[in-house]
């Protein structure tokens, strides 16, 4: 056989949006295949970096949260277990704009300074600080998460092919045809969720590359950490950081919000980071959390588009063949990607999406 031979619907890229869309649409009942350019779960594209946040508390509207709701439901059924239901936090004064806005009647809860001290002990709050709980929440294995959905897209009949990469995608009489080193594959329609890789249709503008740095620093009673004790999240007071749980035993990861600079080439997944990155800041969050050491264990960088509006971009191409192309979620991408990839499926098969979020079903060009 060249290629996959003929498919309703090629699916191009397997990060998690690409593998959430394959089983989408494998469950919808089109016939789909899904090409990767690598081993499913590989830590160079947007699953990179061990665990991810997952939140159904945004301030994005309730659009935003129905897909959250929705997401959450699916996450737990995906095999191999890789969601821990241990809630979420955001921390920060009390009057910040961030930790208003997740203060949800209804869906968090606001802890005080002394209460939130109580049941996480690991975070040292100031007087003036709360913890907003979202116990929807909770942490995703990144690599197991993905390598989860695209298990059960083969098992709705999905096919996949690892260590393929899609060279270019060209038409033939209406269809799509993606071209392979070991040859074609044609498809009526084609999801193109290639993360930062190469961008292999034209029209979406607006969705910068820049590079996410990810520290890992000690602690001295790793107990603390455990995600039941220390469930992941932000902090939204300078230096603004989100924090993970210990899933080594030994170290915990932050993510320090900063500008970060732009990635040009979509060879490039592990940016270089500078000599002293931390110096700056770690002290500071080392001070908010009892026991954690300044001196990173281990720093690593990875590669996240970004858009204006900081929201994705799920763009449906105008004219045949149907084409939906995924990017530029803005370090909030896996969380979505569940309810996304069912979003996707319905641009797929019908031209038309469920939910307003992610501008879906924006025609951006011939
Ligand atoms: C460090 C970091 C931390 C983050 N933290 C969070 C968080 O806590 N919570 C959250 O919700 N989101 C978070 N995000 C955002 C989220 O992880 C991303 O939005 C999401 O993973 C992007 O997934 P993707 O499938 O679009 O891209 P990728 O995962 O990059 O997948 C693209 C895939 O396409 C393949 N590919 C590329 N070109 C080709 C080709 N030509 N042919 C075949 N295959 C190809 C690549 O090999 C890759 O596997 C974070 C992002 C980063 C980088």
């Amino acid at each position: 056989m060249t290629g996959a031979g003929s498919v309703e619907c090629a699916v191009v890229g397997l990060g998690v949006l690409g593998a959430a869309s394959l089983l989408a649409l494998a469950r919808a009942g089109v016939s789909c295949v899904g090409l990767e350019a690598g081993r499913v779960g590989h830590p160079d594209g947007g699953s990179g970096g061990e665990t991810r946040i997952f939140r159904t508390a945004v301030a994005t509207g309730p659009d935003h949260v129905r897909l959250l709701d929705r997401s959450r439901e699916l996450w737990t059924g995906v095999p191999g277990a890789p969601f821990t239901a241990c809630g979420a936090l955001t921390v920060g004064t009390r009057d910040d704009a961030r930790v208003r806005a997740v203060a949800l009647p209804g869906r968090t809860t606001v802890f005080g300074a002394a209460a939130a001290a109580a049941r996480w002990p690991a975070h040292v709050l100031g007087a003036d600080e709360v913890a907003v709980l979202d116990p929807g929440g909770g942490l995703l294995d990144a690599g197991a998460a993905t390598r989860g959905l695209v298990a059960q897209a083969r098992r709705a009949g999905a096919g996949v092919r690892e260590e393929v990469t899609v060279l270019g995608i060209g038409t033939r009489r209406g269809r799509a045809v993606l071209h392979t080193v070991d040859g074609e594959t044609v498809a009526d329609s084609v999801v193109v969720a290639t993360g930062h890789g190469d961008g292999l249709v034209p029209g979406v503008a607006g969705i910068e590359q820049r590079r996410v740095v990810l520290s890992w620093f000690g602690v001295r009673d790793p107990a603390l950490f455990a995600p039941a004790a220390f469930p992941p999240g932000v902090h939204t007071a300078a230096p603004a950081h989100t924090f993970f749980p210990t899933v080594d035993g030994a170290t915990i990861k932050i993510n320090h919000q900063q500008p970060q600079p732009r990635v040009h080439s979509p060879a490039d997944h592990h940016p270089p980071v500078e000599a002293g990155y931390t110096r700056d800041w770690a002290d500071a969050v080392a001070a908010r959390l009892d026991g954690m050491s300044a001196r990173p264990a281990r720093l690593e960088t990875y590669v996240e588009g970004y858009t204006r509006q900081r929201r994705g971009v799920v763009a449906l191409t105008a004219g045949a063949p149907r084409t939906v192309t995924l990017g530029g979620f803005s370090g909030q991408g896996f969380k979505y990607a569940p309810a996304v990839g069912e979003l996707v499926a319905d641009l797929v098969r019908t031209g038309r999406s469920r939910s307003p979020a992610f501008a879906p079903a924006l025609a951006v060009g011939g």
